[in-house]
């Protein structure tokens, strides 16, 4: 029998209940003769809890030290889950990220995993324990630091562990039957999909979709591994992450024949900054964006303006995440002489809807429907932009839920009967 992966959210774990209803998940596995390895979150709103505390503590804490806490988290549901097992008669072995061998670089608080030595999951494994694994965290192979993952990064855990432990699949299990049509907490008619390709999963969860880490489903596809994303608080099917939806996994828990739409995202965790006046001449965009580099800032969407005829200065409109603009304001402060514009502007109340789906390559129309389901809402547009399968909008932050809802329903997305439940978590 092969290697079950399994993954547990937050919201999976809020309590010592809940810990206990998943020990008895795992169990079970156990007892239908797989073998179990078990990457877990921390519990409940921890995460958040402990970045509240910290910055209760210190403005900006370092980052290194900010690492060393929210591990923490994870630490501590790892070892309720070994104890609930336990419990139940089984053996279980809880490893922290660098016990387990999850290498990363050594970004703290948004690490890559560069490898996977599970050599100490193995021997348990091979001992008979069920192996539980604290998620979202590592070691950096250069400096030896413990690291993080980024916000949702457990998800990205489970699947690296999967890949270097040649399981079968991945499950992650979470407060919601599966990836719908749009956040159920937003659109409580939205549609479980039986099925979707990586690559709308990969849109989905670049826009905001936190059903899913972005990096999870990058690893997914790179190593071939079938993401299957469930609830921990039910028995039913979810949806099946895989190559090609429609020929592969399996047929149960189809909702919906060749979408042309896979559904909606909506991201509030992005702010936007416009750099005023800058020169038109060659090279000032290159050494804003290697500033921003430098900064380890990753860019989302990126507008440049026609000059002014009369001035020939231009503003330059990007947008990232939200927890980067300090940085990013001091980077570009520290250039404002060289590069010469003239102010920064920054605006963190916006948000950002993404309609996505691979049937856009061939079907037309599709930006008029969606603009004009955005008109019809009083959404006004601020940003654009586009990818082969996907278009973003940047909207008010305000006027988020009323896009996403607008957009569902142009395009047919809601369902007859309301199947999206949310069986636990704040939405956080
Ligand atoms: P976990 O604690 O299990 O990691 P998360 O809160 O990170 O759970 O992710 C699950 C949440 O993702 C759901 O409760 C839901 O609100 C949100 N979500 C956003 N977009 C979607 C979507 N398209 N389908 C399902 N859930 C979504
Ligand atoms: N506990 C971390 C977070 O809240 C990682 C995770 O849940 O995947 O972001
Ligand atoms: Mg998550």
């Amino acid at each position: 029998m092969g290697i079950v992966v399994q993954k547990y959210g937050g919201s999976s774990l809020a309590d010592a209940d809940a810990i206990k209803r998943v020990a008895r998940r795992i169990v079970d596995v156990k007892k239908s003769g797989h073998d179990v390895v078990v990457a877990v979150s921390a519990m409940g709103d921890t995460t958040d809890d402990l970045l509240d505390l910290a910055t209760g503590v210190s403005p900006l804490p370092p980052a290194r030290e900010m690492d060393m806490l929210l591990t923490a988290g994870e630490r501590i549901s790892m070892a309720l889950v070994a104890m609930a097992i336990s419990d139940l008669g089984f053996t279980a072995r809880s490893f922290t990220g660098s016990q387990a061998g999850v290498i990363t670089d050594s970004v703290h608080g948004k690490a890559k995993i560069i490898d996977v030595t599970p050599g100490r999951i193995t021997q348990a494994i091979g001992e008979g324990h069920i192996v539980i694994v604290a998620g979202f965290q590592g070691v950096s192979a250069d400096t030896k630091e413990i690291t993080t993952l980024g916000r949702g990064g457990t998800d990205t855990t489970a699947v690296a562990l999967a890949a270097a432990l040649e399981a079968d699949v991945c499950e992650i299990y979470t407060d919601v039957d599966g990836v719908f049509t749009a956040d159920p907490r937003i659109v409580p008619s939205a549609r479980k999909l039986g099925r979707v390709s990586y690559e709308e999963m990969l849109e989905l969860a670049a826009c905001g979709a936190k059903i899913l880490h972005l990096r999870c489903v990058e690893y997914g596809r790179r190593y071939g591994i079938p993401i299957h994303v469930r609830s921990s608080f039910s028995q039913l099917e979810g949806t099946w992450v895989v190559n090609d939806p429609q020929l592969s996994g399996p047929s149960q828990g189809e909702t919906m024949e060749q979408p042309i739409i896979a559904g909606v995202a909506h991201d509030r965790s992005e702010a936007k900054i416009t750099v005023v006046g800058v020169p038109d001449k060659v090279g000032e965009a290159a050494r804003i964006f290697e500033a921003l580099a430098d900064a380890q800032i990753n860019l989302d969407m990126i507008v440049q303006n026609i000059s002014a005829a009369a001035t020939s200065l231009t503003d330059i409109s990007f947008t990232l995440p939200r927890s980067d603009g300090q940085t990013a304001m001091t980077a570009l402060a520290r250039i404002q002489a060289e590069v010469g514009y003239d102010k920064l502007l920054y605006d963190d109340k916006i948000g950002k809807v993404s309609l996505i789906g691979a049937g856009m390559r061939s079907h037309p129309g599709i930006t008029s429907k969606f603009f004009g389901a955005l008109a019809s809402a009083g959404v006004n547009i601020g940003m654009i932009s586009t990818s082969e399968i996907r278009i973003s909008v940047i909207v008010d932050e305000n006027a988020v839920d009323d896009a996403v809802r607008a957009t569902h329903t142009a395009f047919d997305l809601d369902a007859d009967e309301v199947e999206a439940v949310v069986y636990g978590g704040t939405g956080r």
